[in-house]
């Protein structure tokens, strides 16, 4: 369905960034885009592939460079030619703000969301601008034929924005017919290159779709099936299963072949069979999981073949997804343990698979080697059948506890747990993570920073402190480096958005703690202040969001484990004197099912796996929470479920829309919307925080209205920092005389 395009050792990348230095031109960037689209092509063909994609690269994103295909540049970058104006939609120049940007569904990949005005005009680009004709005609002069990919039509629309000032009711699916006019230019284009098959991508199938987004789908497809001279289409869908309605819809039209992913959507197997009428396509099985990392169970890809056979013309294998969103090669993890080791598959292992697995189901006696079973920790499962569902005390036994305990004063100032990560900072942990440095050196210099955070702190004059979290890379490989039952990749990157790659560890095992993880940074900080300090941990949902988590037994229970590991972590933490303890969640939010009947089940596993890490406390510990998203309508009632005594939640960057909601939902506990937007560098006035808490004071007493920022400050510098909190703590002090 699709190849990573960084490189294995992430060459498109540097050469990216070389490129927006002004290092190196754009042709020697070219240049290396070609020579990594090409090895792919031809590792692809060596592996033994029956059909390759093409049109899988790209220099930032593929619905970019979908809008520079069909010409739906935004006025604003029209000045602009070639990779300047493509760079400066994606990323912004000096003058110009970049294109929003979102998450790809529900994985970690980021597109650059079109913005589409109502007189849009679409037309198809010359060049190398109608990239998948000239990526097709670059294969075929090396003697590999290809398939190029395309974003289809209705996600592109689905994915896109109105252009802002739009008149009312306007929505970009408006604009379909225009856009498949310009779909159906390029596939004649294609078919004169030479092009037999195209893959339209078309994962919107795997949400809820109306009945007027229906009706588009079937508008699309039916126009692009019927031109005459055409190539083939894969129309390809991922992350989910399509309903049946949705499946005879496609099948009602043209399109030879559906790609359905059986990963991601088991339910897949039901609607074939419900939906009929596939018997004369061919179905693109998506049996190998291209969104995580494990080889694949043949068993389970032997059964899933047998029940298509029978409902299909002709079934063929392939990924579930693009591979886009695993890491290149497992072979450069030199470090792995070999029984982990042995039941990973990355990109160019998996494609290796998925040629096995097919000429394994052609032979007559198929499927030697079953997967290796995960071993098992019984002191880890016994220890949570012995638990159950934990709860705490009553909300209000806990405020009335806390608050004889913590003295803390209406409207309490706290931070959301990091401070600045300066370039010594770095430079320290990587020359600890290198051996240069010796642990005694290393930790002198974490807590000559805790002390310098702490100080500073106290003299901003904040009621609750934070360590600052220095010694934290990255919050959930942090904690995943310190707990068994996961592992760290030396080079397993995949690509987050634009150049930027995350490499997510692997939770490959049952989940332990072998001992604390962040108990002595805390006490240390607590040691040198009279004030409180907040104890900073990563909650079990977000522990796994940015995971690559083992997918032979239930999220709900991996969850369990790793809150289960928090759990005694906070006990750890409660002993050593922490009276607040904060655990982050920012990725709660992200885990939420593409489909609304979906939901329900996750957010109650997820709000369990929460209780579950929090409710050994105390009652006059003070749990917190922090996440960071706008969307409040959808995902207030859950947060209430958690039960943290306080959530402190982005809002200075959505205008403080949260509150309507807050007063709606009759919220009971504290909260802390933040006061200000820490993306940007600007230093908020005293005056704007003071109006945004005068504001919320409308929706929350005072006694549970919190002061903080939207979220940690770990991307910011110091001088902006220090004049920004202060800001802050001077507007605290105003709206608490007010009040
Ligand atoms: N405690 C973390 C920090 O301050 C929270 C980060 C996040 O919300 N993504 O950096
Ligand atoms: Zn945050």
């Amino acid at each position: 369905m699709g190849y990573p395009r960084i490189g294995a050792r992430r060459e498109l990348k540097f050469a990216t960034e070389n490129y927006w230095a002004g290092r190196i031109s754009a042709e020697e960037l070219e240049a290396t885009a070609r020579s990594l689209r090409g090895s792919v092509w031809t590792e692809l063909r060596d592996a033994g592939l029956d059909t390759i994609p093409s049109n899988t690269f790209s220099f930032y994103d593929q619905m970019l460079d979908t809008t520079v295909m069909v010409d739906a540049v935004p006025a604003r970058y029209r000045d602009l030619t070639g990779l300047d104006r493509y760079f400066a939609m994606a990323r912004g120049t000096a003058e110009l703000p970049p294109l929003e940007m979102t998450k790809w569904f529900d994985t970690n990949y980021h597109y650059i969301v079109p913005e589409l005005a109502l007189d849009a005009r679409f037309q198809l680009a010359d060049g190398s601008a109608a990239k998948p004709v000239a990526e097709y005609v670059e294969a075929r002069k090396l003697g590999i034929e290809t398939r190029p990919v395309l974003v289809g039509p209705l996600t592109y629309l689905l994915l896109a924005k109105p252009k802002p000032d739009s008149p009312d009711g306007f929505t970009p699916l408006d604009l379909l017919d225009s856009l498949v006019e310009t779909y159906a230019e390029l596939l004649e284009r294609l078919a004169g290159a030479g092009a037999q098959w195209v893959q339209f991508d078309e994962p919107v199938l795997a949400r809820d779709l109306s009945g007027r987004e229906t009706d588009a789908l079937v508008r699309a497809y039916q126009r692009l099936g019927g031109l005459s001279s055409r190539p083939k289409i894969l129309l390809a869908t991922y992350f989910g299963a399509v309903t049946a309605a949705s499946l005879r819809a496609i099948a009602a039209t043209a399109v030879e072949a559906i790609g359905l992913d059986f990963v991601a959507g088991p339910g897949n197997i039901e609607s074939v069979a419900s939906a009929g009428g596939l018997t004369r396509k061919i179905v693109v099985a998506g049996v190998v999981d291209g969104r995580n990392v494990w080889r694949a169970d043949p068993a389970r890809v032997k059964s899933t073949y047998a029940v298509l056979l029978g409902l299909a013309d002709k079934v063929e294998l392939s990924s579930s997804c693009s591979l886009l969103h695993v890491p290149v090669d497992l072979e450069s993890e030199t470090a792995l343990d070999p029984a982990v080791r042995a039941r990973l598959a990355f990109a160019r292992q998996k494609v290796t698979e998925l040629v096995a697995l097919a000429a394994d189901l052609r032979s007559e006696d198929p499927w030697a080697t079953p997967l290796p079973a995960v071993p098992a920790d019984p002191q880890v499962r016994a220890r949570l059948d012995a638990l159950g569902d934990a709860r705490r005390s009553d909300r209000a036994v806990r405020f009335a506890a806390q608050r004889a305990k913590l003295g803390l004063p209406d409207l309490a100032t706290t931070t959301i747990g990091s401070f600045p990560q300066t370039a010594e900072i770095r430079q320290a942990r990587a020359d600890h993570k290198a051996g240069r440095t010796d642990e005694n050196a290393y930790i002198a210099a974490m807590r000559n920073e805790i002390a310098r955070v702490i100080r500073l702190q106290e003299g901003l004059g904040l009621d609750v402190l934070v360590h600052g979290e220095p010694e934290r890379n990255d919050m959930v490989q942090y904690f995943a480096e310190r707990l068994d039952g996961y592992a760290a990749t030396d080079h397993g990157w995949v690509q987050s958005y634009g150049t930027r790659c995350v490499r997510p560890p692997i939770l490959h095992g049952d989940v332990s703690r072998p001992r604390p993880m962040s108990v002595e940074w805390t006490a240390y900080a607590q040691s040198l202040t009279p004030k409180p300090v907040k104890g900073m941990l990563t909650g079990p949902v977000t522990m796994l969001a940015w995971s690559f988590v083992r997918d032979d037994q239930p999220l709900a229970e991996t969850a369990r484990q790793v809150a289960l590991a928090l759990r005694d972590e906070i006990a750890d933490l409660e002993h050593a004197g922490i009276g607040i303890i904060q655990v982050d969640e920012p990725a709660l939010r992200e885990l939420l099912p593409l489909r609304e009947a979906d939901q329900e089940i996750y957010l109650a596993w997820a709000v369990q796996a929460f209780r579950l890490a929090t409710s050994g406390a105390a009652d006059a510990t003070q749990i917190h929470t922090h996440m960071c998203y706008s969307e409040f309508g959808e995902i207030l009632s859950p947060i209430a479920d958690l039960d943290a005594d306080v959530t402190s939640i982005e809002a200075a960057r959505s205008h403080m829309e949260l509150l309507p909601y807050l007063r709606a939902a009759g919220y009971a506990n504290g909260i802390g919307p933040g006061v200000y937007d820490i993306h940007s560098p600007r230093v908020p006035t005293a005056e704007e925080i003071e109006a945004n808490l005068r504001n919320a004071l409308q929706a929350v007493p005072a006694d549970r209205l919190w002061v903080n920022p939207d979220c940690g400050l770990k991307t910011r510098d110091y001088p902006e920092t220090e004049a920004a909190l202060a800001n802050m703590v001077i507007a605290a002090r105003n709206a608490r005389a007010a009040v």
